[in-house]
């Protein structure tokens, strides 16, 4: 490892306009990052990424790199580009793990954040190192969201999110598991108890539905609610997939885990949205991809398709043939999620778009007043660094709103 990680630093041409870093979500300074740790700068070079992304070490664990970073490295145009995410994950890793409170001054204001998925965390790390009393109300019973009930552990060890939980501890952050906001507590609850500001970070966990007869069969279940636990649901020998996006891909290696023999996925079009790299270890484990079938109903053995008639980009544009039964012992869709709607059901001036996005300003406030909002709640389904960047603005905006109090 110490070997891979020096020999990858060493590689890197330090360009002066970094295509790596241009294409990272969140503007890693990674040629400055990657000088520091050739100069054995290493608490130096930790405390800049956490600062820049306080997920920089889960970040370099689940980030697509072939998309971002690895895949715009000036060396791969020619050979294989540097491998930035190695040596993040050392640097990271290593500083989370030292990671010491320096006296803050407090501001005698506090702040409620809904949610402890990456755009809750951020959130509260930064009002937290900025002196401001944070609370965190989250409805499981573990902090992390998405990176604990979605991400399967054998891409991410949840063990990661002990050590932020020991972070937030270190910050004095409260956290308060087991809460639902916008159940028995809501929103203006917040404010009359004090809170000057709230973060909503409630990501997006309601499955989209195929709308079609067989839905609500027991052989049945949503791509997000089978990975959320997925030890208590016998799978069976055969799984039929509807969806090939990332959390598609999620399913089925999760599924082959846990004693499958046979995982088909089925795209109604010629083509799959998961990233080539998600889709590369399912098929390692042995996924079958299936393309240009549209799915017309469910039954107790297996998912009906009929062919898809595709155009010239190889979207679905009709239907034609008999229909055909793929028979599996269980079908798992997975098509995309969008944001409960509780919160905006139960609190007053709490605006979201027709699919349940909250509406936010420049700031990154909401249409209320005092309630900012970021990640899935907000973007709709993206991924952990997007989550972060706009966490990290919104709260910026929330210390000026406060501090303009
Ligand atoms: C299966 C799967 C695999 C993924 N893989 C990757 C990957 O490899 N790389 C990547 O970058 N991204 C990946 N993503 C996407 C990434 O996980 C999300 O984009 C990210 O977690 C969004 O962060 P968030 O904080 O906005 O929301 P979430 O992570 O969804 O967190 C929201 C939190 O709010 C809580 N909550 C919701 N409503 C309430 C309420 N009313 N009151 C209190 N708490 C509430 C939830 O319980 C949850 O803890 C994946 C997603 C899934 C589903
Ligand atoms: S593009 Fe590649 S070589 Fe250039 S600074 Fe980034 S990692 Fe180093």
């Amino acid at each position: 490892m110490a070997l891979l990680i020096e020999t990858e630093a060493n590689r890197c041409l330090n360009c002066k306009v970094p295509m790596c870093q241009k294409n990272c979500p969140i503007s890693t300074p990674i040629p400055q990052i990657i000088q520091m740790f050739k100069a054995n700068n290493l608490q130096e070079a930790g405390k800049k990424l956490f600062e820049n992304n306080p997920l920089s070490v889960v970040c370099a664990t689940v980030c697509n790199h072939e998309a971002q970073c690895a895949g715009h490295c000036i060396l791969g145009k020619k050979s294989t580009p540097v491998q930035f995410y190695s040596i993040e994950h050392f640097i990271s890793d290593s500083f989370l793990a030292r990671f010491k409170v320096s006296e803050i001054e407090k501001k005698n204001k506090s702040a409620a954040v809904i949610g402890s998925g990456p755009a809750g965390l951020t959130v509260a790390i930064i009002l937290a190192s900025n002196g401001y009393d944070v609370t965190i109300f989250e409805r499981k019973n573990n902090i992390g969201g998405m990176l604990r009930y979605g991400i399967p552990e054998f891409r991410l060890p949840k063990s990661v999110l002990e050590r932020y939980h020991k972070l937030l501890d270190k910050l004095g952050v409260k956290i308060r598991l087991n809460t639902t906001i916008g159940g028995a507590i809501r929103i203006d609850n917040l404010f009359r108890d004090g809170y000057s500001a709230v973060f909503v970070g409630t990501g997006a966990w309601r499955p989209r539905t195929l709308n079609i007869e067989g839905e609500s069969l027991a052989n049945v279940n949503f791509g997000i609610n089978y990975l959320e636990n997925s030890l208590h649901h016998e799978i069976g020998e055969t799984v039929a997939i509807i969806g090939m996006g990332n959390v598609a891909m999620d399913v089925a290696r999760t599924v082959f885990r846990h004693g499958a023999q046979r995982v088909m996925l089925f795209s109604k079009d010629n083509h799959a949205t998961a990233s080539s790299h998600e889709m590369s270890y399912a098929k390692l484990d042995g996924a079958e991809f299936i393309y240009g079938k549209q799915i017309v109903r469910i039954t107790s053995e297996g998912p009906v398709f009929r062919n898809a008639v595709l155009d010239e980009d190889g979207n679905e544009i009709g239907l034609e043939g008999e229909e055909e039964l793929f028979k599996a012992d269980n079908v798992i869709i997975a098509i995309s999620q969008r944001p409960k709607d509780k919160l905006i059901l139960s609190t007053d001036h709490l605006e979201g778009t027709a699919k349940g996005l909250l509406i936010v300003d420049d700031n990154y406030m909401t249409t209320h007043e005092g309630v900012f909002a970021a990640g899935d709640v907000v973007s709709g389904p993206l991924t952990v660094v997007h989550a972060v960047n706009a966490a990290k603005k919104a709260a910026q905006s929330m210390m000026d709103y406060m501090s303009s109090k």
